[in-house]
């Protein structure tokens, strides 16, 4: 026999109870012991404005989880306003990765947020608790659960989508607009302004800064009355409104396809309801439409 198949046949010794690769320095791989577990990863997606965070922390309190941030303008230090970040309160005490690590200026892709999800999803396992994903960028969700091998070959998720009728939605996010200019929309915008005219790259490509700049460039004109300046800026702030409702067509039109042409099994949650009541019923509803079934949903993901 050819000296390499003879190496071969002596390597390979198949035999049920054998180990059936020797290799010379002892080591012996087993094909019969089970592939590893995956590791378990829960992921939150929804819209703009549909109540991700506050599902995701309700969970994070239930299963002693930590998060993992997916919006890819929140992962920027600045703007807490405007991107709609969490506050400290409202963490509730959740550890949360990959908000505002990213200097503002630079430039962050879609395999630079894989590589630090990854790592994040990594280190939450390690202290033995569960990482749910959440955030409203479906192209970094795609690229990390689809086209990382890394990721793909040794996690298992399961999806949540908090859905929300979008007429009820353009209500509750141009509310939430003007919320946010009350609390400083337009100072931290500022921050960002570019005579240049250039949103292109950074966290100057958010919802809430481009629409601002015909404003800071007149603000301080001295030939323009009050009048026209407040206008200007209720111009601003309609196409704040109007943009911020585009990008939740788009982010729910995303999941649609993600559902349809990858077919993920994602676990769709209409909360409409909670959004058409107020107060403490809209919290009941809440519970018992959305907050209830995701953990009955997770709890079964996890075998429990
Ligand atoms: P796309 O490929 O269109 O960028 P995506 O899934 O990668 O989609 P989205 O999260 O939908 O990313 O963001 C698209 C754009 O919407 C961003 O570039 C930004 O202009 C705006 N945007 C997203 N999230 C926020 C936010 N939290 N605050 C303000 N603007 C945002």
């Amino acid at each position: 026999m050819n000296i390499v198949l003879q190496h071969i046949a002596s390597t390979f010794v198949s035999c049920k109870h054998q180990p059936l690769i020797n290799f010379r320095d002892g080591l012996t791989i087993d094909p019969f012991i089970p592939p590893r577990r995956k590791d378990k990863v829960v992921i939150v997606m929804g819209a703009t404005g549909t109540g991700k965070s506050r599902l995701s922390i309700d969970l994070a309190k239930h299963f002693s989880a930590e998060i993992v941030n997916s919006d890819k303008m929140q992962i920027y230090e600045g703007l807490d306003i405007v991107t709609n970040k969490v506050t400290d309160k409202e963490t509730c005490g959740i550890q949360h990765h990959l908000l505002s690590i990213i200097d503002p200026n630079e430039v962050f892709t879609a395999t630079d947020f894989c590589q630090r999800a990854t790592k994040a999803v990594d280190s939450i396992i390690s202290k033995g608790q569960l990482p749910i994903i959440a955030g409203g960028s479906n192209s970094y969700i795609k690229a990390l659960v689809n086209d990382d091998i890394e990721f793909k070959s040794r996690y298992e998720c399961c999806f949540l989508w908090i859905d929300v009728n979008l007429k009820i939605l353009q209500r509750f996010v141009s509310e939430r607009v003007d919320k946010m200019v009350k609390e400083g929309l337009v100072e931290e915008a500022r921050e960002f302004f570019n005579p240049d005219g250039d949103y292109t790259s950074g966290i100057r490509r958010a919802i809430g800064v481009p629409e601002m700049h015909q404003y800071f460039i007149n603000e301080n004109n001295k030939m323009i009355n009050e009048d026209t300046r407040d206008k200007m800026l209720q111009i601003a702030i309609e196409k704040i409104k109007v943009n911020t409702f585009k990008l939740a067509c788009c982010q729910r039109q995303n999941i649609l396809r993600l559902e349809s042409q990858l077919e993920w099994k994602i676990n769709r949650l209409d909360a409409t309801e909670a959004f058409e009541k107020k107060d403490g019923e809209s919290h009941q509803a809440w519970n018992r439409i959305v907050y209830e079934p995701s953990t009955q949903i997770v709890r079964h993901f996890r075998g429990e």
